[in-house]
């Protein structure tokens, strides 16, 4: 087998939430993401003695409803894709946004059968001829670095539909303006795809600021 076909996929790694070093210069670490955007937001207003424990909900609603948006920048999320590497090719032009993707120069792709994502929509027939197009690019592939090609090289053949692993971290200002394009009727299926499940993520992270990503 040259080939096997993978699902993809979304997982949180990381997000910014409060924090605060206490009296005796030990590092207190909170749990919200909204909270330090409210403790961020209130700088603007002087109204941090009107925080109380769920007043940041309110205050984000708020400040979401006037496009203040640049306060939702000061946390981020961090959010590990698989997927091929067509999408990533999209994903990549967002220029605010920071990536680490697996690299297919120093990866060699010889340690059994090769991941691909599959497209979707394929009918019977189509699949066949796809499926062929995948088995001949994985197979020359191998044949290529048996050649004593290096994988930099070898990586030449390889087709769109590679399964690639990409970090992707963004404060959420710019999530909600990747999830606007990329969750669009207008934006590729396959990006779609994995755009709606780091919306259920983000929603994890930031459910007032993604929850009001529709009422912007
Ligand atoms: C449906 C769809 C089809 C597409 N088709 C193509 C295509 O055929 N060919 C192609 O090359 N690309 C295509 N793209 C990619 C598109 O042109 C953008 O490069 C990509 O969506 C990144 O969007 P962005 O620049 O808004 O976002 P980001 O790079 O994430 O930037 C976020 C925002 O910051 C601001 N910003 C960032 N950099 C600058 C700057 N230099 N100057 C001014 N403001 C800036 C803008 O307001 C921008 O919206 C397509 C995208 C979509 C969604």
């Amino acid at each position: 087998v040259n080939f096997e076909i993978v699902k993809p996929s979304a997982e949180l790694i990381g997000m910014t939430v409060n924090a605060h070093i206490d009296e005796h210069g030990v590092l207190i670490p909170g749990t919200s993401c909204e909270g330090l955007i409210e403790d961020a937001g209130r700088t603007c207003y002087r109204s941090e003695g009107r925080k109380t424990q769920d007043s940041y909900k309110g205050f984000i609603e708020r400040i979401m409803k006037r496009g203040h948006l640049s306060v939702v920048e000061h946390a981020s999320a961090t959010i590990v894709f698989v997927t091929d590497r067509g999408v990533t090719h999209e994903l990549v032009r967002h220029r605010l946004a920071s990536f680490s993707q697996e690299s297919t120069r120093y990866v060699k792709y010889n340690n059994g059968p090769i991941k691909i994502i599959e497209p979707p929509g394929l009918n019977d027939a189509q699949y066949l001829l796809w499926a062929d197009g995948i088995d001949h690019a994985c197979r020359r592939y191998g044949d290529l670095l048996a050649a004593g090609c290096k994988p930099e090289i070898a990586r030449s053949v390889l087709p769109n539909a590679l399964a690639t692993k990409i970090t992707v971290s963004a404060n959420l200002r710019e999530w909600l303006h990747i999830l606007d394009l990329r969750t669009s009727e207008y934006a590729h299926p396959q990006i779609r795809e994995i755009m709606f499940m780091a919306e259920q993520l983000l929603l994890k992270v930031a459910p007032t600021i993604i929850g009001a990503r529709n009422d912007r």
